[in-house]
């Protein structure tokens, strides 16, 4: 464990993560500065809450001599490693480390670490409902929730710390040794900041850069890029699989969940796939993935089964919201790439009118063509990758410009006869229209409650 005492230590970018960071490294007795681009305005709500502190706060921009002056940079998630300031500080021979980096160094007990283009929240939140059944002390946090660092607190040497990482906090770990590492998948995500698929999939391959034969991988055998993996992983591989068996970890056979631990070893009858309360093959994945873990980390089948049959969907994760007029309304607003809309278009057999569009990440909307051709009635656009989605998608189906989600939805659901599905899944992230995911799917559901509060209304 490092020393944090007297050190000068600056953190970059003021996130959630950042704010988490830099009250711990002033809680372990450093000198802390905090800078961030935006501006002190922008910042006014942590900004005394700093000070009160002690911290230090630079805002509305970087100064060149604020990093030169430091023991220690530590980056929020948000801010990339490749920006002007770090890679001089990095020249310099400052130690530049992200936020799990940091975390992971003052963390006690055993890391159970998720990540993976598409269901980490998911199967982040299924995981920890498991071990926390199984009796386990058990923390969940990372993307989802709490920050690593503000876990550090409770953690105990008995702890299961289990987490949700994103490829932008992988990419600039050292140290982060995870006992039990699953990649859920990797599918084309955030080219825009990794620059190309193959270092978006190299920093997703650090979750399992320092584990060691004692540890152990768990990666979907369905995935090419996950499952190519396993050729670099020092630690034994398990694998997971909706389409066949494999050697050890778990796949689906006669209807049926099954586990093996090892090859020669007898299989588990887990559950019935029907037992699983979520929608979707995705789900199925998710699923997957946690009972190899959670056996991994000591759970039993039982525990296991139950835990999975207690779970419900995640907000904004293909989530059911209304029938209205016999039409169902989903919105699964989380799915930000082009993968998670493929999965959620897959979910349903046909009659489907997708909401699609938002601010563009550098995707490829054709490779939706196919399923669309299958099951979509048609799309609706908004937000500011409509053209570009249009021009990918044109004459595939039929296209309706909404540019607003409220004019999609009223034109969605004025399409839709009894028996089809009005589904929110963009492909795109909600940050030219929205604050946020949450708020593009609050929105939605709120549409959506309108429009059955209208139809009672005219039935009275
Ligand atoms: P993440 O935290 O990785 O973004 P979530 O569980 O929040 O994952 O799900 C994100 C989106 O991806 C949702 O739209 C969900 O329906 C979809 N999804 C969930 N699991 C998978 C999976 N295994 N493969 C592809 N898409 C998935």
């Amino acid at each position: 464990m490092m020393e944090l005492k007297g050190k000068k230590v600056l953190v970059v970018g003021l996130g959630k993560s950042g704010l988490a960071a830099a009250l711990f490294l002033r809680h372990q007795g450093a000198q802390v500065t905090v800078s961030d681009v935006r501006s002190a305005q922008a910042l006014a709500k942590d900004i005394p809450a700093l000070l009160d502190e002690g911290i230090m706060v630079e805002a509305g921009g970087h100064g060149l001599l604020t990093f030169r002056r430091q023991d220690l940079i530590v980056v929020s998630p948000g801010v990339p490693m490749d920006t002007p300031e770090l890679v001089q500080a990095r020249g310099f021979g400052l130690p530049v480390i992200g936020e799990l980096e940091l975390a992971a160094r003052f963390l006690q007990g055993k890391m159970l670490a998720i990540t993976g283009s598409n269901g980490k929240t998911t199967t982040t939140a299924l995981l920890g409902e498991i071990l926390k059944d199984a009796g386990f002390p058990t923390l969940v946090g990372g993307n989802i929730g709490v920050p690593v660092v503000g876990l550090i607190g409770e953690s105990t040497p008995d702890t299961w710390s289990v987490l949700e990482v994103s490829s932008f906090q992988l990419e600039s770990t050292v140290e982060f040794h995870p006992a039990i590492a699953v990649i859920l998948n990797i599918t084309p995500d955030h080219l825009d900041r990794h620059g190309s698929f193959e270092n978006y999939a190299r920093a997703k391959e650090r979750i399992f850069a320092v584990q060691n034969q004692h540890d152990s991988l768990v990666l979907n055998a369905d995935n090419d890029r996950s499952a190519e993996a396993a050729s670099r992983s020092a630690a034994p591989v398990y694998l997971f699989s909706v389409e066949h068996s494999v050697e050890q970890g778990a796949w689906l056979e006669e209807g049926f969940v099954v586990y093996r631990p090892s090859k020669d070893a007898p299989i588990e009858q887990v559950m019935p796939l029907g037992g699983i309360p979520l929608k979707g093959t995705h789900n199925v994945e998710n699923v997957l993935a946690a009972v190899v873990a959670a056996r991994l980390a000591g759970a039993t089948v039982e525990t296991i089964r139950k835990a999975i049959e207690g779970f419900r969907a995640v907000e904004h994760r293909l989530e059911y919201v209304a029938t209205v007029n016999g039409v169902e309304f989903y919105n699964d607003s989380k799915a930000t790439n082009v993968d998670a809309t493929a999965k959620a278009v897959a979910s349903f057999s046909g009659g489907i009118h997708l909401i699609l569009g938002g601010k563009d990440k550098g995707s490829d909307y054709t490779l939706l063509s196919q399923l669309l051709r299958e099951r979509v009635s048609a799309i609706y656009t908004i937000g500011a990758a409509a053209a570009k989605i249009e021009s990918h998608l044109r004459g595939v189906v039929s296209i309706h410009s909404c540019e607003t989600l409220e004019k999609a939805v009223s034109a969605a659901a004025s399409a839709a006869r009894p028996g089809e599905v009005v589904l929110l899944a963009p492909a795109c992230s909600s940050f030219d229209q929205f604050e946020s995911y949450e708020h593009r799917g609050r929105v939605f559901k709120q549409l959506v409650s309108e429009r059955r509060g209208f139809k009672e209304w005219q039935h009275a």
